[in-house]
């Protein structure tokens, strides 16, 4: 599956994010390298839709579609250097296919503070740096090696090669690469590096109700939007404390703190865009159930998704679109009305697609 790595210095509060998020018991202690091995959770990502459905179906089980969150330890200083566990961090943030990249915007005298101060624009500027120095070292031993395997030169190892050149000037000026004007073209030909600078991005501010936490959280908003990026803020240690309550004791301490709504879900569904996935569903009286599947996708791979006996024996596709279900209420109608379409391996499934496979075993 495709997975989120939750990044930042140590003691931001990323062990924290990721029990929030994956209800996991990773250890939360106040010590910097906590987390050795990175921890990997699953995310429910809430969909509306899914209780639109079973109202009308009744299914005896729903089943959310989920995403993967990596709790990668703490990036310091000098990690591509080897520093702290760097190079180890590093490469567990290559696997990622996003970064959730926490930024500490609470002060908490009781909490060490790597650099001993709350100064979250520097922070991220420490790891984004770290990224693209790794980066700077992932092109050039790609240069090297392309240097070296082929003595006469082709016309796709000269593509390649101009583009790592255009990205090493492109680090070498302290820039991730995600800010540099690349055509798909272009990512395809270095797709294989899995370059950490590249890599879609949001950042999450661990803020306290307090005024300070605000203007933090102002400034990240500044430095996201130049690359494009999202800034969700989050009271971890509150929203930690939220998971074991009842409905009730929740409205009452989300009252008492003024908080209005849990960060936790914008963070989940911003994953999910992050990644480029889409939800398609199945349902019958047994099960409704959500699919989280990369945008683009094929039916076929739809159904190899559900169950890899589905895609052999393939035959094809029942697709009625959500909203004309929740509006006709039933298979009959829309058969009617000629919206219940059959279609072949090839078709490019959409969100909201209620799909029905056809298939021989
Ligand atoms: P990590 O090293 O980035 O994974 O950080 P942890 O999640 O382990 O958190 C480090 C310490 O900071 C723990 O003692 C947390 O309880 C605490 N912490 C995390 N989030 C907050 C927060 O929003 N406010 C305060 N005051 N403490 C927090």
């Amino acid at each position: 599956g495709l997975k989120c790595g939750i990044i930042g210095l140590p003691n931001v509060g990323k062990s924290t994010l990721f029990n929030i998020l994956t209800k996991g018991n990773s250890a939360v202690a106040n010590f910097p390298f906590c987390t050795i091995k990175p921890n990997i959770g699953i995310a429910p990502v809430f969909d509306q839709r899914l209780s639109k459905l079973a109202q009308i179906i009744s299914p005896k089980k729903i089943t959310h579609a989920f995403i993967e969150f990596i709790d990668i330890a703490g990036l310091v200083k000098g990690a591509s250097k080897g520093e702290g566990l760097g190079n180890q961090f590093l490469s567990n943030i290559r696997e990622a296919d996003a970064i959730v990249h926490v930024i500490r915007c609470f002060k908490d005298d009781n909490i060490t503070h790597i650099y001993n101060d709350i100064r979250p624009l520097q922070d991220v500027d420490i790891i984004n740096t770290e990224l693209i120095l790794s980066d700077f070292d992932t092109c050039e031993k790609a240069i090297l090696q392309l240097q070296k395997k082929t003595k006469n030169t082709n016309h796709e190892t000269e593509k390649k090669m101009n583009v790592l050149k255009k990205c090493i000037s492109h680090l070498k000026k302290c820039l991730m690469l995600k800010i540099l004007d690349l055509n798909t073209d272009e990512k395809e030909i270095i797709s294989d590096l899995r370059l950490l600078s590249l890599k879609p991005t949001m950042y999450i501010a661990n803020i306290n109700e307090d005024k300070a936490s605000y203007c933090f959280l102002q400034d990240l908003n500044k430095l996201a939007k130049k690359e494009d990026a999202v800034v969700i803020p989050i009271y971890a240690n509150l929203e930690l404390e939220l998971i074991n309550m009842n409905t009730e004791e929740k409205k009452s301490f989300m009252h008492e703190f003024n908080i209005t709504n849990s960060g936790l879900n914008n963070i989940i569904q911003n994953s999910y865009k992050l990644l480029n996935l889409i939800t398609f569903f199945t349902a019958g009286e047994k099960e409704i159930r959500a699919w989280e599947i990369l945008n683009g996708s094929t039916s076929l791979q739809a159904a190899h998704k559900i169950h890899s006996d589905f895609s052999k024996g393939f035959i094809r596709a029942q697709i009625i679109k959500y909203l004309d279900f929740i509006k006709y209420k039933s298979e009959v109608k829309i058969r009617e009305i000629g919206r219940f379409k059959t279609e072949g391996k090839n078709y490019q499934i959409q969100d909201g697609d209620i799909v029905h496979f056809l298939f021989n075993i």
